[in-house]
């Protein structure tokens, strides 16, 4: 093949989160050959939010090579093993939706079907029903506020552990800059206010600057965040619309200092309108009231966050707007969107970071020549949008399971349609606790159980393949690994501490 058939030139448009993470990527995974260039203007500036994420970023970052201690230093990071949910199958409610695994065996079907049966037998236990956290590390840990390393070895209780990271978002893309353009990614500084296309293929050649300097490329990524300034402003990809499902369309976000403890946990309080997330890194703690202003009032929303928070807010609260839902089209043309540019579906599982992670990999996988066949986008496409689809459903089960009927919000909730692959999940889980997770799915079985049962939802038997087995001896296996978990988590450090002894604790951190 002639040098013709393939892409030389890769233009990144944004220096987000998105646009930093897609540069250090590709400029690790693709050879030299490739002139990879960011184009970023300061003064537009990025969301500056997104400060959790979950477990598969550690493999991005080990992708990448980092060092974690480096990494958490120059992020102010923290550790997180799951989500604390106040105030969601009803008001009083909380409940824990960790990392890892439930259990010490790592066979969550087996282990949750005997949960089940002796929960619906009953007399084999002192002290009524078996709380599932108890059989969690990642529950029991982040309870106690402690922290320890996951193991490699199957047999060793710390292979049921999982673990992601707090870290403050703008420090992430500042530190992802440094590495890319370590490796040869080149910066461009500047607002993009015309996009050049070629007549006959509407395909892009070239992005005109305020400054007058024109960059040309092969292929160009959109990193440009809501506004989505090639896929939708130039492309007109159009955008697929989740707001009845999923209503919440904007936040307000004020920083706070620590009081307490610094918990290894995201904490995401049901509120009348949405909910508030409590985000602990080492120099700050993050708040946000997310809201669907269908509901409450921009005003009420603020004077309700900052209602709210441990500390006087750092900061005048920043209010952010979007819209849930995806872009019928994340691959068109030579342009792909990655992050906010490809859609948006709230932050309750953390799960943006996660979408550009993913859509980096895939765009590996897919990486196209110039003939930019169509059957490849095409697939790339369906890929992500079925990622993106079942993120949505296990977003809407945290509304539809609710008992709470205090305030509109959570009554149109209760009560709205819901897309036919979920209702089908439920109504499996109901029946007898079957959990189907899809091949591809990010989500994993202890995330949908952690959920599924905190919000309420019960199964009303279970597997026949369990029903035949001695209640006696499963009820002791459980009393040994209730100890053995409780035995293990006192024997761990605590989350600061953890930070500080393994050298990950940023010498600037307000916090002692
Ligand atoms: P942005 O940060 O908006 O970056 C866009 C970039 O494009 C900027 O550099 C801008 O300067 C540039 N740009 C735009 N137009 C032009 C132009 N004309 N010329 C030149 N440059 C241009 N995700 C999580 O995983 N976890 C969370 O906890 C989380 N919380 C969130 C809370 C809220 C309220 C919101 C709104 C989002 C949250 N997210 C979260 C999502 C997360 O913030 C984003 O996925 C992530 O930061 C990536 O953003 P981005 O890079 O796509 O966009």
């Amino acid at each position: 093949m002639s040098d013709e058939h393939w892409i030389q030139t890769i233009v990144i448009v944004g220096g987000g989160s998105a646009g930093w993470m897609t540069a250090a990527a590709l400029a690790r995974g693709l050879d030299r050959r490739y002139c990879i260039r960011v184009v970023e203007s300061q003064d537009i500036g990025v969301v500056g939010v997104g400060e959790a994420t979950i477990p598969p970023i550690r493999l991005f970052n080990a992708m990448l090579g980092l060092d974690e201690a480096e990494f958490m230093r120059e992020t102010q990071a923290t550790y997180k093993l799951g989500i604390r949910f106040r105030d969601w199958g009803a008001v009083g409610q909380d409940y824990f939706h960790p990392f890892g695994v439930y259990g010490l065996n790592a066979e969550l079907g087996h282990f949750f079907q005997y949960w089940l049966k002796l929960n619906q037998e009953g007399p084999h236990q002192e002290g009524g029903a078996l709380a599932l956290s108890d059989y969690s590390l990642c529950a029991q840990a982040a309870k106690a506020g402690r922290f320890d390393r996951q193991s490699d070895d199957p047999r060793d209780p710390m292979s049921t552990f999982g673990f992601a990271y707090h870290f403050d978002t703008i420090l992430y893309g500042q530190y992802l800059r440094r590495f890319a353009q370590k490796l040869g990614v080149a910066r461009t500084e500047g607002e993009v206010v015309q996009v050049d296309q070629n007549a006959e293929t509407g395909f892009v050649t070239a992005l005109r600057l305020k400054s007058g300097q024109v960059v040309e490329g092969d292929l160009f990524i959109d990193c440009s965040g809501f506004r989505g300034l090639l896929i939708e402003q130039t492309l007109k990809a159009g955008y697929e619309d989740w707001s009845d499902l999923l209503p919440m369309d904007r936040a307000a976000a004020a920083p706070c200092a620590l009081k307490g403890p610094l918990s290894p946990y995201t904490t995401s309080t049901a509120r009348e309108a949405g909910w508030q997330w409590r985000i602990p890194l080492q120099h700050r703690v993050g708040n946000g009231y997310v809201y669907s202003s269908r509901f409450i009032s921009d005003d009420d929303a603020v004077a309700a966050l900052t209602a709210n928070l441990e500390n006087a807010p750092l900061a005048e609260a920043r209010l952010l707007r979007f819209n849930t839902g995806r872009r019928r089209k994340m691959w068109d043309k030579n342009v792909v969107a990655i992050g906010l540019s490809s859609g948006f579906m709230e932050p309750l599982e953390s799960t943006s970071i996660h979408l550009v992670q993913a859509s980096i990999n895939k765009l590996l996988q897919h990486f196209p020549d110039r003939s930019f066949a169509p059957a490849n986008r095409d697939v790339y496409n369906r890929r992500i949008a079925t990622d993106m689809e079942t993120i949505r459903d296990f977003l809407v089960l945290h509304y539809k399971a609710t008992a709470r009927d205090d305030a509109a919000l959570w009554s149109y909730v209760r009560g709205m349609a819901i897309p036919d692959s979920l209702a089908e999940r439920i109504a499996l889980f109901e029946e007898r606790g079957q959990l189907v997770i899809h091949p591809d799915e990010m989500f994993t079985p202890t995330s949908w159980l952690a959920v599924l049962l905190g919000q309420g939802v019960r199964p009303r038997s279970y597997s026949p393949l369990v029903a035949g087995q001695d209640s006696r001896a499963i009820a002791d296996g459980f009393r040994n690994m209730k100890a053995l978990i409780a035995r293990r988590v006192e024997a761990m450090p605590n989350h600061a501490d953890y930070l500080k002894h393994h050298g990950m604790w940023a010498a600037q951190a307000a916090m002692a």
